[in-house]
């Protein structure tokens, strides 16, 4: 195939989505079909910038892709189109207008790091949802962020008129360009009206006006880099939307308004980790009470009391906690049992002392599980287990008292 020359409508200031165009030739393009355009205003992904889509003689336009030698490809959908077709092309404006608004903002944004902290962007890339920037700054507080966000959107709103200037390299080496391009031959270079010099064969706003919002929504330290999170535009504004409404259900939430949710929020946090501790020193308290209310309530064995409780609900925790306080009261042994929401829980535990060597809280356990469908063990002066049968927790504190006597 001879290669051809494609007149660049995407190049046009003045924005042509809709054109008239001559299939040149129709080509494969990795098993879908593409046609070579005489002219095109389908911008092709390149320069951190993605293709357009849109219509072509009826067909879709799904990909634009430039190859090598600066073809362009038009990657299609639909009815087969044949060289020599004059075709009626349309490019989705919506989609455009998107990528024109983050690419010009990039533009804007690379420009404001450069003129408030000499910091050079070193990549850039368009997502679907968010576009980021490599900056070479070391510290991206944020008051310089806030501070480049600022410088942005003053730019914005002032409204500067965008121009193209075709140079050739001496002409280009007149300008202050904020970055040199590796290009030969002609340079395209946008200027942001006496804010920015640039190179570029992406797509631009004509007025700075039209990228709308620039927001930084996130930045991220890497080496000595900041990678900086950005949206423009219809973006910013659907961003702005959606961090809205969480602000705004989060504070419903607390019955508060939304600006009044983040200090409330986190004196409640506070509130709570000292309602915590409050209730780990009362359980305390009541565990040392309910300790010895039990051990005076026993019955009485040979030498030692035994205890044999049930307390439904109680987390494995709790009846650790209170087995130590009974122990601690004399010469006991206490076989505590729960059934916490269907499980079965089961503590046990004696005192030092001569009459109750030879009682084992490990064998004892064993023994219990066994109703329980559960496993456990421990050793000959504290146990504990549980299993999956909570019905069977009666039968279990039985087994263990018989073995006990
Ligand atoms: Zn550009």
């Amino acid at each position: 195939m001879q290669p051809t020359m494609t007149e660049r409508l995407y190049f046009d200031p003045d924005h042509t989505l809709a054109f008239d165009a001559r299939v040149t030739h129709v080509v494969e393009h990795e098993g879908r079909p593409a046609v070579l355009l005489d002219r095109t205003s389908f911008y092709p992904t390149g320069g951190g910038q993605p293709n357009d889509t849109g219509r072509l003689g009826g067909a879709e336009v799904v990909d634009v892709v430039e190859e090598e030698e600066g073809r362009i490809l038009h990657v299609l959908a639909g009815p087969k189109i044949a060289v020599g077709d004059e075709v009626a092309c349309e490019v989705d404006a919506d989609r455009r207008r998107d990528h024109m608004q983050q690419h010009t903002g990039q533009h804007i944004l690379s420009a404001a790091f450069e003129h408030l902290f000499d910091a050079e962007t070193r990549g850039f890339r368009m997502g679907v949802e968010l576009s980021e920037i490599d900056v070479e700054l070391e510290d991206p507080s944020d008051a310089r962020i806030a501070e480049v966000e600022s410088l942005a959107n003053a730019v914005v709103f002032s409204d500067l008129p965008l121009r193209i200037h075709t140079v050739d390299r001496e002409g280009a080496a007149r300008l202050p360009l904020r970055k040199q391009s590796e290009r030969e031959g002609i340079l395209r270079i946008i200027e942001i009206d006496g804010f920015d010099w640039s190179p570029c064969g992406g797509t631009h706003a004509r007025r700075t006006g039209e990228v709308g919002l620039i927001a930084v929504t996130s930045v991220e330290r890497a080496k000595k880099m900041a990678r900086v999170t950005f949206v423009c535009g219809g973006r910013a504004l659907a961003d702005y939307r959606r961090a809205h409404r969480t602000a705004l259900e989060t504070a419903r939430v607390f019955s508060t308004g939304r600006d009044d949710a983040p200090p409330l929020v986190g004196r409640l946090v506070e509130e709570n980790k000292a309602l915590k501790r409050r209730v780990r020193e009362l359980a305390e308290i009541a565990s040392e009470v309910e300790g010895r209310r039990l051990f005076e309530g026993a019955e009485s064995w040979e030498g030692f009391r035994l205890v044999v409780v049930r307390l439904d609900g109680r987390s494995a925790d709790e009846l650790r906690l209170l087995a130590h306080k009974v122990v601690a009261q004399g010469p006991v042994v206490v076989l505590l049992a729960s059934d916490e929401g269907g499980v079965a829980r089961l503590v046990f535990a004696r005192s030092a002392g001569e009459a109750l060597v030879t009682v084992d809280c490990g064998n004892l356990l064993r023994a219990a599980c066994e109703a329980v469908n559960g496993r456990g063990g421990g050793k000959p002066d504290f146990a504990q287990g549980g299993g999956p049968n909570a019905a069977g927790i009666d039968a279990a504190l039985a087994a263990a008292k018989a073995m006990v006597g």
